[in-house]
C-alpha cells in the first residue's frame, strides 16, 4: 500500500482525481475537505466497545469521513468480516449527535441474532437461521472472487453455507432487498 502524498506518513486509501491524482491517507482527505466546505470535524472516540447478543464484547473503530455531500461515520470491527455499521449526516449537522446515532445503530445491529450453530449426532456442527429472517452485509470474498462473502451476526457465510441454511426453507417465498450501508434495516 502507498504513503500518504500529504503527511508521507499514514497509509494512502482514497484517490482523488481533479487536476490530476493524489493518493491520500483518510486523515489528509478530511482536512482538504474540512477547508474546501469550511467544515471543522470535531474529535470523537476512536472505539466503540459493546456486547452482543450473547454477552460477547465487540469493539469497532470509528472513522469519519467527509464528503461534499456530507460526513459519513463508520464502525468497523476490529476482527476480519466482522460487523461494520455506517450512518450519513449533513454537512452542517450535530456531530455529537451523529456519533451517538452510530452508537445506537452497532447497539441495535449486534443485539438480534439471526443464525445459530447446532450439531449432527456425528459431531459435525451446521448453521441455521433463527427467525425467518436474516440481516447482514455483502463483502468481498478474498478467497473466490466469483462469490460474495455474506456477514451475518458479525462471522462470515460463504454462499455455498448460506445455501445450506436457506435449504431448510424450500417451498418457501422470499423477499431480497438492498439498503445501503447508512440505511436502517427494519
Ligand atoms: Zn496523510
Amino acid at each position: 500500500m502507498n504513503k500518504c502524498e500529504r503527511c508521507q506518513k499514514r497509509e494512502a486509501s482514497i484517490i482523488v482525481t481533479g487536476d490530476g491524482q493524489e493518493q491520500l491517507c483518510v486523515s489528509c482527505f478530511n482536512d482538504r475537505l474540512s477547508k474546501d466546505l469550511g467544515v471543522q470535524l470535531e474529535s470523537m472516540p476512536e472505539e466503540i466497545v459493546v456486547n452482543d447478543h450473547s454477552k460477547t464484547r465487540r469493539k469497532f473503530v470509528v472513522q469519519q469521513r467527509l464528503y461534499p455531500n456530507g460526513l459519513f461515520l463508520e464502525a468497523t470491527e476490529d476482527i476480519e468480516y466482522g460487523y461494520q455499521f455506517a450512518v450519513h449526516g449533513e454537512i452542517d449537522c450535530n456531530q455529537e449527535e451523529l456519533f451517538q446515532k452510530l452508537v445506537e445503530k452497532v447497539k441495535h445491529g449486534v443485539h438480534k441474532q439471526f443464525t445459530k450453530v447446532g450439531k449432527f449426532l456425528n459431531g459435525q456442527t451446521y448453521h441455521s437461521i433463527i427467525g425467518d429472517e436474516v440481516v447482514g452485509r455483502i463483502d468481498h470474498d478474498e478467497r473466490r472472487s466469483s462469490e460474495p462473502m455474506i456477514v451475518i451476526d458479525g462471522q462470515p457465510y460463504t454462499w455455498e453455507q448460506l445455501g445450506e441454511m436457506v435449504k431448510s426453507y424450500e417451498g418457501f417465498q422470499l423477499q431480497i432487498k438492498f439498503f445501503d450501508m447508512t440505511d436502517d434495516v427494519e
